[in-house]
């Protein structure tokens, strides 16, 4: 990498567009580097908007990371706010530049062009929308401004979110937190739908828990506005009065300026990209938001719109146009976000995604702590391994609990990019002390079940094929405590306890398949074992009751929390 007298214009001064040019100052004394953005401030945090709102922020400074004279210095950059890029001729490699204060356009050539323009909300057509007076989407500081207004406002009671994704439900815990009743309402069966529905039922459990009032499988038909207050009238025939209306439905690339340069745009909607980064014309390139990505799992390319990624893309293009070719791979799109006192994340394909993409899988739950029991506050996780059945490679991982989620997902990330397979997440050498970990971390443990399934040391069940069980052929047999029976338990199934189950053997029928259950699917391993040992044939049910009791407390029935309940 050596210095140029390039002339590089980049299109988008937040996550993707700041770094690539810092980055590339860093590589390239030489480079005339211009920054365009639209807006007035640039380098801004938006994932700590909701924050913002929430008032764990306090002040909207905090949420400008560096202002455009301090970047401009830094860097030797011309950083030009208030300009929005409007229009591109690849052929002569110029941008035309809206002056949004002088109200003035002008051509400016270029070597190098890099868009990241991001990503905007979708607002969905609703009748009656353009009515409703407090109305927003939460993309950049005014939005927040506006909406921390609304909320601050003694006048206002009640909010309704509507979208249960990543924004919306941030949103949900904001808004709550700081005194509002808010209604959520999200078309699907399930919020945070980059995860499966299992999962997230003990995140909807929780939100109810917490005073959220939860509508799923609904929507929003029409607005009626009449003094200060709108109704949203829903699918379902619920009628919801609330203060404020916040829009979550969703993002869509910002890709209008790459339709107006003719740029190829993929079936996912995002600019279609190389390995290198660069567009279908020649030095374009494009990142962020704005473009999809190859994803590591499934090989096809999907829009991942990830704070991480735009950055890590940034550095990609920064370097490849100071001279060094590199490859920017794929995304894993690893995730991970905090509702209300639970945390949330995912890494590599969810279980949908795989069974859309026709990928053959297998997966294991297992129950953790973020360190040992003796240890004071031992926070519990639920972790679900995704895994080839024959070879143990590691497709994707989903967790739900609260402290120490943050590290296993990573670690999890890591070892998926990496290309493990659960045998080698049962060697990976942890950190252990009594206040961060275990002897087995609970990653080791992901690793130990899911290594026993693709060995048939162990065969599985899961949660969903319960209820569909045929009681002539199948015996649920339930190996838990008298005192944790009483408590609640799957209909139909028969209790003998894992200690007594080596003298009552005679008690199990040999013409049946017996499938062993406890809360979480450890003794129920061990009683799988002595079973199998026995010459039964024996499944286990893998999360045990505490997932399958979760599912059915979600859909509104009547089964009791557990010591392994998350919710
Ligand atoms: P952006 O950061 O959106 O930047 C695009 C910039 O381009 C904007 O400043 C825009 O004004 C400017 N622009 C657009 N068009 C033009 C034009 N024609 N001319 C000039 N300028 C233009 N991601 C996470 O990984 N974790 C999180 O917790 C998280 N939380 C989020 C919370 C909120 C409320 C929001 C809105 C996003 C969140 N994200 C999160 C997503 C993350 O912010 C984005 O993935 C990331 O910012 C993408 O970077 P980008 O450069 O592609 O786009």
């Amino acid at each position: 990498m050596s210095k140029s007298s390039q002339k590089v214009m980049i299109v988008g001064g937040n996550a993707g567009g700041a770094t690539t040019a810092t980055r590339l100052r860093r590589l390239d004394e030489e480079a005339e580097i211009v920054l365009l953005e639209k807006r007035n401030y640039i380098s801004w945090a938006n994932c700590g908007l909701p924050y913002f709102i929430g008032d764990v922020i306090e002040s909207r400074k905090q949420l400008v990371v560096k202002s455009p004279e301090a970047i401009a210095e830094r860097y030797d950059l011309d950083v030009r706010t208030n300009s929005e890029a409007i229009d591109i001729d690849p052929e002569r490699k110029g941008i035309l530049i809206e002056d949004r204060e002088k109200g003035e356009t002008y051509w400016e050539s270029y070597d190098k062009l890099v868009l990241s323009p991001g990503a905007k909300a979708v607002m969905l057509p609703i009748s009656g929308i353009d009515e409703v007076e407090n109305l927003y989407a939460l993309r950049d500081i005014s939005d927040a401004r506006s909406i921390k207004e609304v909320v601050q406002s003694s006048r206002v009671e009640r909010a309704l979110v509507i979208g249960g994704g990543f924004i919306g439900l941030e949103m949900t815990e904001n808004i709550h937190e700081v005194g509002l009743k808010v209604s959520l309402v999200e078309m699907m069966d399930q919020v945070l739908p980059a995860m499966d529905p299992e999962m997230t039922s003990m995140l909807q459990n929780h939100l109810r828990n917490k005073g959220v009032d939860l509508h799923l499988e609904d929507r929003v038909t029409n607005f009626e506005q009449k003094d200060g207050m709108v109704k949203a009238n829903l699918d379902s025939g619920s009628e919801l009065e609330s203060d404020l209306v916040v829009m979550a439905t969703g993002v869509k690339p910002n890709v209008e300026l790459a339709e107006k340069a003719d740029l190829e745009i993929g079936e996912s909607g995002g600019i279609r990209v190389d390995e290198f980064l660069e567009t279908s014309k020649s030095d374009i390139y494009a990142i962020g938001d704005a473009i999809e990505v190859k994803n590591c799992t499934t090989g096809d390319h999907r829009h991942m719109p990830l704070a991480g990624p735009a950055n890590r893309q940034a550095r990609v293009v920064a370097n490849n146009i100071a001279g060094s070719w590199e490859e920017y791979g794929c995304s894993s799109a690893t995730f991970i976000m905090k509702v209300f006192s639970l945390t949330a994340a995912r890494t590599g394909a969810s279980e949908k995604v795989l069974k859309e993409t026709g990928i053959d899988y297998e997966k294991s739950y297992t129950f953790s702590r973020s360190h040992v029991d003796y240890y004071p506050e031992a926070d519990p996780m639920w972790i679900k391994l995704l895994f080839d059945p024959e070879s143990g490679d590691i497709y994707g991982a989903q967790i739900v609990g609260d402290g120490g989620v943050d590290k296993r997902i990573d670690v999890l990330s890591a070892a998926i990019k990496s290309g493990l397979s659960v045998f080698q997440l049962r060697d990976l050498d942890l950190a252990y002390a009594p206040p961060y970990s275990s002897a087995n971390d609970p990653v080791n443990v992901a690793g130990f079940v899911a290594e026993n399934i693709v060995d048939g040391v162990v065969e599985v069940t899961h949660w969903h094929d319960v209820d569909s069980l045929d009681s002539e052929s199948t015996l649920i047999l339930d190996v838990r405590s008298d005192m944790e029976r009483k408590e609640g338990q799957i209909e139909g199934s028969k209790h003998i306890p894992l200690n007594q189950l080596r003298d009552r053997l005679d008690e199990i029928p040999r013409d049946k398949k017996i499938v062993t259950h406890c809360n979480i699917g450890l003794r129920s391993y061990i009683a799988s074992r002595i079973l199998l040992q026995e010459g039964f044939e024996v499944e286990n049910l893998s999360g045990g009751y505490g997932i399958y009791s979760a599912v059915r407390r979600d859909r509104g029935e009547d089964y009791p929390m557990m010591s392994c309940s998350i919710e």
